[in-house]
């Protein structure tokens, strides 16, 4: 029933190009938030280990009547979790959250290389563990620059399916998305429309005039165009439907050109930087 595209990813599996993103939806708010989704449409939910909410995921998918193979599941490893004792617990901790026997797709949630002396290469053999014995579908990373990415295949020859790293008009990454690109590895866009940050900016408004649709469909069919795969997050259903309905436009290339100049680099990230970024929340 659904009108969004898959991706085939490096490992040869699919993953639906579109999702919902669950971070910061209280954990007794996102059974019914993820449950909204499904009706709506979506067929892929985006959680983690730290967000707190992988059991409302796994309920909001019973809500919704739906078998668990209907839906495109991906969770993260917590920061605290890397030594591979640790994140074998977590992810069996995951699983039992879920309610589920397998996740579609397990990521490395943060590289800290300055924590852990900066091994997370440990840490993805454990995944590997993971993929192995078929629990996680697929495998990959989040949060890794070009250069951790070379880290990892220099000791590993498992391609990590996705990247999901930072992308959105202010901070377009491309230089880490040219790598995937060039890697086998997708891209997934996090905060793809800078948590709302970028719906205010005249370029955007203005294409938003012209096409006649919203600023955030503008901002998620531009990602869309560029090949990403997004998971744009909301609390309210009439948003969710906002944001699922991207496949009756296009962006014509001068739209796509003037929404990339936006771009201002490392100045436009709204999020921490990988590079120094090691915080370990309480569990
Ligand atoms: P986002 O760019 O999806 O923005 C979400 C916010 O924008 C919402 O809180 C809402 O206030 C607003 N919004 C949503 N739809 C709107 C609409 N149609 N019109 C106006 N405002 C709207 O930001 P995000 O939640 O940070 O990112 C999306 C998902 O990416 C997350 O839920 C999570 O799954 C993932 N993520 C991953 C990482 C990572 O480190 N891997 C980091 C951040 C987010």
């Amino acid at each position: 029933m659904s009108h969004v595209p898959d991706i085939t990813l490096d490992d040869g599996t699919t993953i639906p190009q579109l999702g919902f993103g669950v971070y910061q939806i209280p954990p007794a708010q996102t059974a019914e938030a993820v449950r909204a989704a499904l009706d709506i449409g979506y067929r892929h939910i985006d959680t983690a280990q730290m967000y707190g909410n992988e059991a409302g995921v796994g309920q909001g998918i019973r809500d919704a009547g739906l078998a668990r193979d209907q839906v495109y599941v991906t969770s993260k490893l917590h920061n605290g979790a890397h030594r591979p004792d640790d994140a074998r617990r977590a992810f069996d901790g995951t699983l039992a959250a879920l309610g589920s026997d397998h996740v579609d797709l397990f990521l490395i949630h943060w590289p800290l290389p300055t924590r852990y002396d900066g091994d997370f290469l440990t840490t993805w053999k454990v995944l590997e563990e993971f993929a192995a014995d078929g629990r996680a579908r697929s495998i990959g990373v989040s949060n890794f620059t070009a250069a951790q990415l070379d880290k990892l295949a220099s000791g590993s020859s498992t391609v990590p399916a996705v990247n999901q790293i930072e992308v959105h008009p202010y901070h377009a990454n491309d230089d880490v998305r040219a790598y995937g690109q060039a890697h086998g590895i997708a891209t997934e866009a996090w905060s793809p429309i800078a948590q709302g940050q970028v719906l205010d900016d005249p370029a955007v408004t203005a294409i938003a005039g012209e096409v006649d649709r919203t600023p955030a469909q503008v901002v998620l069919r531009w990602h869309i165009q560029r090949g990403d795969i997004v998971f744009p997050k909301s609390s309210s259903p009439q948003r969710m439907r906002e944001n699922f309905a991207l496949f009756d436009f296009d962006l014509t290339a001068d739209w796509m050109a003037a929404i990339s100049a936006l771009d201002r680099g490392v100045e436009g990230r709204r999020g921490p930087d990988p590079e120094t970024f090691d915080w370990i929340p309480d569990r």
